[in-house]
């Protein structure tokens, strides 16, 4: 109840932000820590970087001592209302080994925000039984140079090209990709082998797996389906989990041809968020959601009665002072 209040005063759009712990190779090269937490001040950072010091405010700041349930504690308030009928989209944004991986995926031993929200979802629709009949399917798909792959899509015979997938609407606020594989799932050991399956597929045809994922977009996207028994009235939501690709900026002079086509696809697309989020949070009249995919991808998710959940992710080190002022900047820009 507190979020949703929360939610109606603030607007829709929630920005919270995770710091990860310094790295054993920063620690072993001896970089130093420019993030300051006071624990006397809630959901404030401070960054003190050529001897200035300027403080940061997030509706929630999660310092490298959070563990992944401490970060999802305050996530699953959102997952609620996806059961309700809302639309929901949780992403990751910062750059490239900052943790946004870590957050949204996490690993076996201490699992991210992506399978929790789906546990929960679980859990819930097990107490809701006698009200309410659901159906949970997934997507699971990657947005690379503006083009969509459906990463559960069956391997292709040799020398056949997969289909270009393009998002068409279906009715107002109703988005919809044709053709992209999506997976009914009864339970969690089903969605956690969905998820495995996705990421053995994105990393086929790249050379290296961990540098192509920091270029794409990587996308989980939970269709809920919900049956009153009682009413037999319907809803439909859906919750989108992004793990963006790395926000850094590539200098011009330092890349060409494909990895610099790379770059400013990432660059538009980041930017065209940037600006939906930001037309949202200001009550703009227009919200340009057709700039890039992956806004128009999200589209019926963000804006509107839905809710929008943005990790920004940082490194506590030194040395990557410029790019934690520009996605703090960023985020800030958006609320
Ligand atoms: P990104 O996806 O942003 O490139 P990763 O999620 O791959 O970053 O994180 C980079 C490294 O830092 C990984 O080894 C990851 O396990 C570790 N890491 C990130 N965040 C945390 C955290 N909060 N606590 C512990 N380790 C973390
Ligand atoms: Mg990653």
């Amino acid at each position: 109840l507190y979020y949703n209040q929360v939610l109606e005063l603030k607007g829709n759009i929630r920005v919270f932000c995770r710091c990860r712990p310094l790295s054993a190779a920063e620690i072993s090269m001896g970089a130093a820590s420019i993030v300051e937490f006071d624990s006397t001040r809630d959901n404030e950072l401070v960054i003190c970087s050529n001897g200035a010091k300027k403080t940061f405010k997030f509706d929630r700041v999660f310092s490298p001592s959070n563990g992944q349930s401490d970060v999802f504690s305050d996530t699953a308030p959102v997952v609620v209302s996806v059961l309700d009928g809302y639309n929901v989209c949780i992403f990751a944004y910062g750059q490239t080994g900052t943790g946004k991986t870590y957050t949204m995926e996490g690993n076996v031993n201490d699992r991210g925000v992506n399978y929790r929200t789906l546990e929960e979802l679980f859990q819930l629709t097990e107490k809701r039984k006698g009200q309410y009949a659901y159906t949970i399917s997934v997507s699971v798909l990657e947005v690379y140079n503006e083009q969509i792959r459906d990463l559960l899509a069956q391997p292709l015979p040799p020398g056949q090209c997969a289909r270009k997938l393009e998002i068409k609407q279906v009715t107002e606020g109703v988005h919809h990709v044709p053709g992209l594989t999506e997976a009914t799932v009864q339970c969690i050991e089903e969605v956690w082998d969905v998820l495995q399956t996705g990421s053995r597929a994105r990393a086929i045809g790249s050379t290296n797996a961990n540098e192509h994922s920091s270029r794409s977009h990587c996308m989980l996207c939970v269709m809920v389906k919900g049956e009153s028994l009682l009413t037999a009235e319907c809803t439909r939501s859906k919750l989108w989990l992004v793990d963006l690709a790395g926000s850094e900026r590539v200098a011009k002079t330092d890349v060409q041809g494909e990895r610099l086509k790379e770059a400013q696809n990432i660059n538009k697309s980041l930017s065209a968020l940037g600006d939906v989020i930001h037309a949202l949070a200001t009550k703009s009249s227009h919200v340009p959601y057709r700039n890039s995919k992956l806004t128009h991808l999200l589209q019926d998710s963000l804006g509107g009665e839905s809710k929008t959940l943005m990790f920004v992710q940082i490194s506590p080190s030194e040395l990557d002072a410029g790019e934690t002022i520009c996605s703090l900047n960023f985020a800030s820009r958006v609320r």
